[in-house]
């Protein structure tokens, strides 16, 4: 558990339909304002979750994909807007521009992959998803609220363990 994590589930998928799955769940129980920070290796599935979360707020999962260039990218279409960063390729100092935190703090939900180089700087406020590659295809996925908001959001989108 990282510091200053209030809830914590811990959930494995046996491949990208449950990772996606999870995602759906986290997206129909967004309200605004949700910041998901994910953390893993190349393929462990974080744009596989970001894909579902653009389910559950009723985008088009179809655009999501891993940017190559684009840094932050704004699904319209969906219950809210879902704004999706990947700082893969991104220097610290950039993260400090009004337009990523227009991107992070804006209205709707902000997906962030690479989201470790972003911390501390966050603020309290967002839930932290680490995805870790298993046997197979299977993932173990653990999910950290931060702040008292996406506890009561993590704790609307997963109830259980499982
Ligand atoms: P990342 O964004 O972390 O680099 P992607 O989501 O783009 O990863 O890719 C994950 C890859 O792993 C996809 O090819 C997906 O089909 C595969 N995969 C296999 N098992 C899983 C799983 N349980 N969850 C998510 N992706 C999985
Ligand atoms: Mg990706």
């Amino acid at each position: 558990m990282t510091p200053g994590a209030i809830l914590v589930r811990d959930v494995t998928t046996a491949g990208p339909e449950e990772t996606e799955a999870l995602g759906a769940r986290l997206g129909r129980a967004a309200r605004g304002g949700e910041l998901l920070g994910l953390v893993g290796d190349l393929g462990a599935g974080k744009t596989c979750l970001v894909r579902g979360l653009a389910v559950g707020l009723e985008a088009d999962p179809d655009v999501v994909h891993s940017p190559t260039f684009v840094i932050a990218t704004e699904y319209r279409g969906g219950r809210m807007p879902l704004h999706h960063v990947d700082l893969y390729r991104c220097d610290p100092p950039l993260v400090d521009t009004a337009f990523l935190r227009e991107a992070l703090y804006g209205p709707g939900v902000a997906a962030v992959e690479w989201f470790e180089r972003l911390l501390p700087d966050v603020g309290d406020e967002f839930l932290l998803v680490t995805l870790r590659t298993g046997a197979g295809d299977s993932r173990a996925i653990r999910l950290e609220a931060h702040g008292e908001r996406h506890a009561a959001w993590l704790h609307a989108a997963v109830t259980k363990d499982d």
